[in-house]
């Protein structure tokens, strides 16, 4: 089965072609970027090596799927002879409310659902929905399947996705705790549970998504338990660009002593804090900080420490809230490749049941391992995520393939 998965963004639609029948091979992938503003272009590269790079005319998310259709059947370029071998296209899309708890076939209902969430997620829905009727336009009768990062976290009980609120604030007005990540946390915490031969449903599982958002996962029985990020993806651990968790009353004595609107906090907490705020070196990227620490920069050494000290808060959290532990995971790009940012994470919890093999975590492999020395209490893994697979997996799911 041929499945396209596409995740469009505010400015951006990124493509990957599965086969899921030859081994889930990636026949092709690449992205539109710049759409809407000066120097649009399309990266592209297909199974057999061959690449294209340059600048194409595209105005909107439906030229982009138009353009990334035709490339796809390219005499030079394409891996398919006709867009009728596409069998499904799945769709990344970030907020579902309450109303989607699993990858669902997109129909009207679920449209509408997607549209109701604009006000939660300004930045995201409205370009996962112009994808989908992109794709709907394009390529005619293909089913489109939606998987939702919030639908993993619908499993959380109230104890975790309350907020202490008004509680007609969450009647009413939906006011709660959705999480996010959820197709990687939910892809990872399967992965580790097949990769270690126990059934997922009895295992206690931690997952730490680092990447440039990060969030932390209890996952209990394979069901999101509890996770670090919110109502929106600002809440938790300290990110590349967002603050993660701060009181509340910061925001109001900002504004009243600086003067800023509610647009300009809401940019300073999620565009300008984090790692990037906190380390003074202009960049979010944590590669540059720990260049930076290591060569004596020691507000970038503090940032690190402070961002390492938070995930560990919210992974002694879970270990309580899951009341035990089997496996703890590392994934995306910080936590699939920079040991010394986990053994920070996990400094001083060798007493707790969490113990490094050094020379394991040590180890750059872009592979599923154990980094855990034998006789650790709770085996630590590194699991490479891959959302764009998750997504090509649930819509095979979805359709029964
Ligand atoms: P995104 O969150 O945007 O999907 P990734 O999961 O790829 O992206 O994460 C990107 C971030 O991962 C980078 O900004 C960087 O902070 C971090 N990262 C990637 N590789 C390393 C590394 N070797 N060491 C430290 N951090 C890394």
């Amino acid at each position: 089965m041929i499945i396209l998965v596409i995740n469009a963004g505010s400015s951006s639609v990124k493509f990957t072609l599965f086969d899921m029948s030859d081994d889930k091979k990636v026949l092709a992938t690449g992205l539109i970027e710049r759409i809407g503003i000066d120097g649009t272009s399309m990266k592209y590269s297909n199974w057999k090596g061959e690449k294209s790079q340059g600048p194409v005319a595209v105005k909107n998310p439906k030229e982009a799927v138009q353009v990334i259709s035709e490339r796809l059947v390219d005499p030079k370029y394409g891996v398919i002879g006709a867009l009728s071998e596409i069998k499904a296209v799945g769709h990344r899309i970030v907020h579902g409310g309450e109303k989607v708890n699993k990858p669902v076939r997109v129909t009207e209902e679920v449209k509408q659902i997607l549209k109701d969430c604009f006000s939660m997620s300004p930045l995201h829905n409205p370009h996962n929905l112009a994808g989908i009727e992109a794709c709907e336009t394009v390529f005619k009768g293909v089913p489109n399947v939606g998987v939702f990062d919030t639908a993993f976290h619908s499993s959380m009980p109230p104890r975790t996705f309350l907020y202490g609120i008004p509680y007609e604030l969450y009647t009413q007005d939906q006011i709660r705790r959705y999480g996010f990540h959820g197709t990687s946390h939910a892809y990872v915490s399967r992965a580790a549970a097949r990769f270690d031969g126990r059934p997922i449903e009895s295992l206690k599982i931690i997952t730490a998504h680092l990447g440039n958002g990060a969030s932390i996962t209890a996952v209990k029985g394979g069901q999101s338990y509890d996770t670090s990020m919110g109502l929106t993806p600002l809440e938790g651990v300290v990110m590349g660009t967002r603050s993660g968790d701060l009181d509340p009353a910061v925001i109001f004595h900002i504004m009243k002593i600086k003067g800023l609107s509610y647009q300009d906090v809401d940019n300073l907490l999620n565009k300008k804090s984090g790692v990037l705020g906190l380390a003074g070196i202009g960049s979010s990227d944590l590669r540059d900080v720990e260049e930076a620490a290591n060569k004596g920069n020691a507000q970038c050494a503090q940032a690190l420490d402070l961002y390492a000290y938070r995930v560990r808060k919210y992974i002694g959290a879970y270990l309580a809230a899951l009341g035990g532990l089997d496996i703890l995971v590392f994934t995306a790009g910080a936590g699939e490749n920079s040991s010394t940012l986990r053994a920070a994470i996990l400094e001083g919890m060798d007493g707790l049941g969490f113990k490094l093999d050094k020379a394991k975590n040590d180890v750059r492999s872009s592979e599923i391992r154990v980094i855990s020395a034998a006789d650790s209490p709770y085996k630590i893994m590194v699991v490479p995520t891959n959302e764009e697979l998750a997504i090509a997996e649930f819509t095979g799911e979805v359709l029964g393939g």
